[in-house]
């Protein structure tokens, strides 16, 4: 027997490139259908409706750089873990997630990995974000660019590791510093997997991105922090002044990057730039969120609860008092929104900066990332303000 259609009624439906007015969007066995506006989609008659309130929907967010939420880090290590993460992401809209690494011991590499092919396996829509697979971005960083990271759990590239870690087939996106020993050998290793490969907490020169370019890195982690600068290799190298990453990812319009659209770590106007000087199809929005999302302000570990490095969160950021931003407690809502009104982007380029580009880049852009035909009924219902009212998953109710 054929399952009930569900009908989407009564909001704009968020586009690539348009907003519709009036939308109506059919859904059935978790997929979307078709899209079309109300006068010429008819809708059956048993079709279960959904009321966008007037509002909008969107397709549901991805996002590929992310540490937890509501208490629990990815690398605690623990399938719990990674669900409480989950859900507390997909109540911000987030419905296909890359839980992503920090340094740390081989083990709690291993143990996180684990955990998340565990829970992508058995996943319904109860538990929240869908698993596409594993950022693993440390513990391949910079010493002098670890930021709020586990100094100890930091290393060089080393392959017995990391082939072993690929063995698992859970990473689909992996960071290295370009100027690792190694690191040319991690990205090729990575490549011939067809990560998407990335390079951050890194002080690498141009002619180091050069070589990670030819090795397959096409990304840059969030974009002006923990990356180098021309100011930071003239410390690094003298003078002559030379490029950096940041030159290297504006000079190359294959290379895309991210942003923290937080409002804490980048202003308004750097917002705009990012957009502007790479177009919505190489800028993505990511959370970085820690495990203070959705908690009160206080002390937290940064990465595996049993030795990650303590942070403080006031509710809109963290810091380490002396040292700086460690990342954000905030969901995808917030960087949609912001990345909108602070940067001044247009919404349905803010959208796409939280979902299809990352969808583009991860590879898995056939089955989420939009709103269209053939993919994962996977939508938001959101009110005018761009505050997340319902989220179906799979064309599945979360939460309610
Ligand atoms: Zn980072
Ligand atoms: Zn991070």
């Amino acid at each position: 027997m054929p399952s009930p259609t569900l009908a989407f009624v009564n909001a704009a439906a968020i586009l690539p490139g348009r907003v519709l007015e009036d939308a109506v969007i059919l859904a059935r066995d978790g997929r979307i259908v078709s899209v079309g506006v109300r006068d010429k989609l008819a809708v059956p008659a048993d079709a279960r409706r959904v009321d966008g309130g007037g509002g909008y929907f969107a397709p549901g967010y991805i996002d590929v750089h992310v540490h937890g939420g509501e208490g629990a880090d990815y690398m605690d290590g623990t399938p719990d873990a990674a669900r409480i993460a989950n859900r507390a992401h997909a109540r911000h809209g987030t419905t296909t997630i890359f839980p992503t690494t920090t340094t740390g011991s081989p083990e709690q590499l291993e143990a996180m990995l684990r955990a998340c092919a565990e829970v992508r396996g058995d996943w319904t829509a109860a538990d929240g974000a869908r698993i596409a697979g594993v950022h693993y971005y440390g513990p391949y960083f910079a010493e002098n660019k670890v930021g709020c990271h586990l100094k100890s759990g930091r290393r060089d590239p080393d392959p017995a590791e990391y082939e072993r870690a690929f063995d698992l087939d859970i990473v689909r996106i992996a960071t290295c510093a370009a100027e690792l020993p190694g690191a040319e050998a991690f990205y090729r290793a990575c490549a011939r997997r067809g990560y998407l490969i990335t390079c951050g907490h890194s002080n690498a020169s141009w002619t180091e991105m050069s070589r990670a370019y030819e090795a397959g890195a096409r990304h840059v982690d969030h974009f002006w922090c923990a990356m180098s600068s021309v100011v930071s290799l003239r410390d690094r190298f003298g003078t002559p002044m030379q490029g950096s990453m940041e030159q290297f990812v504006y000079r190359h319009a294959e290379m895309s990057t991210e942003v923290i659209a937080d409002g804490c770590h980048l202003s308004p106007e750097l917002l705009a730039f990012a957009a502007w000087i790479k177009s919505p199809a190489r800028l993505l929005l990511v959370t970085d969120a820690n495990r203070a999302l959705d908690m009160p302000p206080g002390r937290y570990r940064f990465g595996p609860s049993a030795d990650g490095e303590w942070f403080e969160s006031d509710g809109k950021v963290g810091f380490q008092p002396g040292h700086g931003l460690a990342s954000s407690v905030v969901g995808m809502d917030t960087m949609v929104r912001n990345m909108h009104r602070l940067g001044g982007v247009p919404l349905y380029d803010a959208v796409r900066m939280g979902s299809l580009t990352p969808a583009e880049r991860t590879g898995i852009a056939a089955d989420a990332g939009s709103l269209e035909a053939g993919k994962y009924a996977d939508v938001l219902v959101l009110d005018r303000e761009l505050n997340v009212k319902r989220v179906y998953i799979g064309g599945a109710a979360f939460g309610g």
